[in-house]
């Protein structure tokens, strides 16, 4: 069985098309995808059809939350709290209906899926030793897939644990007994220094873990977020991938 695992596209079309052409190439038998779909980005609706239309797991972020009033915006950095207000107007009935039926984890079969971590599946941040240590002791199967932080990482082992960032060409090897950590990564709104789209191919028969970025136009979303009135700062820091 191959999954596809992508997370938080925050309503960038343009890197979430890069990224199923790519996987569309892969012919996976599975997309997973970890939350966050709207926030931040200019395509909310579009988006959102598109993941529904593609993916056969989908978890709920806490962007998503926030766009659809399931959580209140006050813990929401001022720019994220603005595009939420704005992507709310933005989904039509089915799109809200579609991010209300979802859950924000999902144990399955062969691995356990976050948006967060497993101590806080919508909220934590998994970028410390500690952190990465937790999930993966909670974690009710040897294999856990998080989002949240935009950063691509792999972490896992036997006794010790290695690993640690995973850019693009990371290739990562399963082996039976240990217990992995990864997160792929961020579609819409890279945050490791790579701009580029990233995902995350998962060939679980083999044990392969294989870290993938696709370039997109950047510069066609920055200027739909512009059009659209959102905040500058959410186009810039498209273009550095923080
Ligand atoms: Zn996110």
């Amino acid at each position: 069985m191959r999954a596809a695992v992508i997370s938080d596209v925050h309503a960038n079309l343009h890197a979430l098309e890069a990224v199923l052409a790519a996987i569309d190439r892969e012919r996976p038998d599975a997309l997973w995808c970890l939350g966050d779909v709207v926030g931040y980005g200019p395509q909310p609706s579009r988006s959102c059809a598109v993941v529904a239309a593609h993916s056969d797991i989908g978890l709920v972020g806490n962007h998503d939350l926030g766009v659809i009033g399931s959580v209140g915006l006050d813990d929401f950095a001022p720019d994220a709290a603005l595009a939420a207000r704005w992507a709310a107007d933005e989904l039509s009935a089915d799109d809200r209906e579609y991010l209300r039926s979802l859950g924000p984890y999902d144990v399955g079969p062969s691995a356990a899926l976050y948006h967060g971590s497993p101590r806080d599946p919508i909220w934590e941040y998994v970028l410390t030793d500690e952190a990465v240590l937790a999930a993966i002791e909670l974690s009710p199967r040897p294999l856990v897939l998080v989002g949240h932080s935009h950063v691509a990482l792999a972490v896992g082992g036997d006794e010790e644990l290695q690993g640690g960032l995973a850019p693009g060409g990371t290739e990562i090897e399963l082996a039976e007994g240990e217990r992995w950590l990864l997160n792929p990564g961020s579609v819409g709104q890279p945050r490791d220094g790579d701009p580029r789209a990233a995902w995350l191919l998962l060939d679980v028969g083999r044990r392969r873990a294989s870290f993938r970025r696709e370039p997109y136009d950047v510069e066609l979303t920055q200027r739909e977020i512009l059009e659209a009135g959102l905040p500058a700062s959410l186009a810039g820091r498209l273009a550095t991938g923080t």
